[in-house]
Parts: structure tokens; C-alpha cells; sequence
């Protein structure tokens, strides 16, 4: 089974070709950061523009380095939601008609259960799991007891854990996104500052974020406003140590109450490297039998061999789309039919 897979939800323009729900091909990812970062965040209209540029010379080049023939294809797939609006519709328009043009069937994937089958290009799944998706819109801790069924535990009231590392880098004059700089600036600097860590005590598996940024805000506000400069190190590592131990905390009370195999990393917060060393040392120590599985940093961020790895999924249940398929923005994860 080959599945040509399309993502295009946000300003990542990519086209896969992925067997079996596990083996990369090809995994060609156009991304757009650089004509973002001056406006400090996407511009939706920017990155409708770019995903028209690149759309077909990604989808050439995919079927090119995979060394497949659309002929040898069991299916196209496309990311429908959640996402901009203008960048869904984008991949929706190439997924449809190439699937058209080629006489093949059309699976529809939302872009969330893509982060979590990225895990799948890893290693296989073994249920029931955990997932934890941390990424620049969402911040869930969601139980799967079978391939494609997902229930939503925990999530953010407020932030999504990318969303506040974006606005704290903002502050400190980071360029956009500055996840990836925060994570190193952390790793040279000390939690001096100990911001609050916000619901952890509570006995649920929400979170929030909100409040970490605002103190964050603040503390460098006031100290501007004394002609004080505090140290961006130690900033970093404050912040960032707040966040990891929420998240560390929080899914492994997750994982504690729930019968589970494995811990899933998703997304593209993901790729933070003082999370992965946390959650890795964490769970040696306190439940060293759940195998945690954590993608390859360039399957963490937007790509469209997840989107492959989750159609697997789909084409199984016989999950396709008719060609009025339409982009839904903030889709959740079963998707209705209409
Ligand atoms: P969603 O998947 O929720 O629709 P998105 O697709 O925009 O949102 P992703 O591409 O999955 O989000 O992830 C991007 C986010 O990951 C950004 O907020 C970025 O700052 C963050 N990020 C990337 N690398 C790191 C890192 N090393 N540490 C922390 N955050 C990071
Ligand atoms: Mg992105
Ligand atoms: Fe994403």
C-alpha cells in the first residue's frame, strides 16, 4: 500500500509518499518561515500564496524521490483540519485532483491525529497509549484504546505550550518561532526565577499557560522599566523549566491512571530537548516499563509523512471522501459527515 499524503495547514508546505502507515519514501517539507518571521507569526494570506507555489513542485518531487509512479498508488491523502483556512484549502484543491486525475480514492486526515502517527514511523504502536500533544495550537493528553479512536483527557484552558514559548520568545526579542532558541538558551542558564507551575496540583489533566506567560511579561517589563537587564539564560531555563514540569507531572499522573503501554510525544514542541530528556528520565524511575516513544525532531514539526502514517489508519476503516470534501479550521478529531 503507498499513500500519497499532503499537509498544507499551516506555513509548511509538504508532500509524502509513505507504505503501509510506516515507511517513509519520501518527505518532502517546503517551509515558509522566512517570509513570516519579519511580521513576528503566519500571515494567513502569505501562506496561501506560498502553499500555491510549492504545492506542485513538492508533489513531483515526492512521487520523484520515492521512485513511485501515481499508478502504483493505493490512495491519496490530505490534511482537512484544524488549520488556516485559506492554507487547507490549498492542499485539498492538489489532493483532489490528483486523486481525480488518477482514479483514486481520497482520504481526509485530521492534522492532530497526524502528529500523534508520526510515532507510527518510529516504531509500532502497542494499545492502549497515551499521547501527549504539545504543539503550537494544542496542548492534549489523549488515551487511544484502538487505532483511531481518541479520547481527549486533558488539555489547556488557555495557551497552547508552543503559543507561550512563541509570545515569551516575542519578549525577548527572539525571531519567530522561538521555541528551538528558548530550548537552547535554557540549557545555558539556571531556573532562578521559579515561576508559578500552574495546575499542578490539581487533580485533573488540564492545563494552563497563560499565566506563565503573564508573570514572564511582567518580571521583564518591571525590570526594563528600573533600567535592569535580566539575564535571557536564566529567563529561558525559568520558563522552560515551568513548562516541562507541568507537562512531566500532569502526563505521567496521566499515564499512572490509565492502563497504558506506551507514551506518544507529539508534535512540534515535541522537538524541545529539555522535554524529552525529562520525560525520559522521569519515566526510568517512576514506570520503567511504558515505552515512550518520541519522533525523529523532523517528524515532530509539521510534515506531511504523518499525515501518510494516519491515512493508514483511515483507508483501513474504509474512512474516504467525496470530492466536496472541504476544509474544516478547527476540526476535532472524529470528523462528522455530512
Ligand atoms: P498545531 O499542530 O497545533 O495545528 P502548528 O502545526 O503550528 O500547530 P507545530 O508545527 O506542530 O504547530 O509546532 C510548532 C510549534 O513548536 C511552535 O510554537 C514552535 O515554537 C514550537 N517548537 C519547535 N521546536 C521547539 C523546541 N525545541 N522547544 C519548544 N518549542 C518548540
Ligand atoms: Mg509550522
Ligand atoms: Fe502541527
Amino acid at each position: 500500500e503507498y499513500i500519497l499524503a499532503i499537509e498544507s495547514s499551516c506555513d509548511e508546505t509538504s508532500v509524502a509518499i509513505v507504505k503501509n502507515g510506516e515507511a517513509i519514501l519520501s518527505n518532502i517539507v517546503a517551509s515558509q518561515i522566512k517570509s513570516h518571521q519579519r511580521f513576528g507569526g503566519v500571515v494567513p494570506e502569505v501562506a496561501s500564496r506560498h502553499h500555491v507555489e510549492q504545492i506542485t513542485i513538492c508533489l513531483e518531487e515526492a512521487l520523484e524521490e520515492a521512485g513511485i509512479a501515481p499508478e502504483e498508488l493505493t490512495a491519496v491523502a490530505v490534511t482537512y483540519g484544524p488549520g488556516l483556512v485559506g492554507a487547507l484549502l490549498i492542499g485539498l484543491s492538489a489532493a483532489k485532483a490528483f486523486a481525480w486525475a488518477h482514479g483514486l480514492p481520497l482520504i481526509p486526515v485530521n492534522h492532530m491525529a497526524g502528529h500523534i502517527y508520526a510515532a507510527r514511523l518510529t516504531q509500532p504502536l502497542k494499545f492502549p497509549l497515551m499521547a501527549l500533544l504539545v504543539s503550537g495550537g494544542h496542548t492534549e493528553l489523549v488515551y487511544m484504546v484502538e487505532d483511531g479512536s481518541y479520547q481527549i483527557i486533558g488539555e489547556t484552558r488557555d495557551d497552547a505550550a508552543g503559543e507561550a514559548y512563541d509570545k515569551v520568545g516575542r519578549v525577548l526579542g527572539l525571531p519567530y518561532p522561538s521555541g528551538k532558541e528558548i530550548d537552547r538558551l535554557a540549557h545555558e542558564g539556571e531556573d532562578i526565577f521559579h515561576f508559578p507551575r500552574a495546575m499542578i496540583k490539581e487533580d485533573n489533566f488540564d492545563f494552563s499557560f497563560s499565566g506563565l506567560k503573564s508573570a514572564f511579561i511582567n518580571l521583564v517589563h518591571n525590570a526594563q522599566q528600573r533600567d535592569e537587564e535580566l539575564d535571557s539564560k536564566d529567563l529561558a531555563a525559568s520558563f522552560q523549566a515551568s513548562v516541562i514540569e507541568v507537562l512531566v507531572t500532569k502526563t505521567l499522573r496521566a499515564c499512572q491512571n490509565y492502563p497504558v503501554y506506551q507514551l506518544i510525544i507529539a508534535g512540534g514542541v515535541a522537538a524541545n530537548q529539555g522535554l524529552r530528556d525529562a520525560m525520559q528520565q522521569t519515566l526510568e524511575e517512576q514506570m520503567p516499563d511504558l515505552t515512550l516513544i518520541i519522533p525523529p525532531l523532523r517528524l515532530c514539526g509539521d510534515n506531511a509523512a504523518m499525515i501518510g502514517a494516519a491515512a493508514h489508519v483511515e483507508l483501513r476503516k474504509q474512512h474516504t471522501a467525496a470530492m466536496d470534501l472541504n476544509a474544516e479550521p478547527s476540526a476535532a478529531f472524529q470528523r462528522e459527515v455530512v
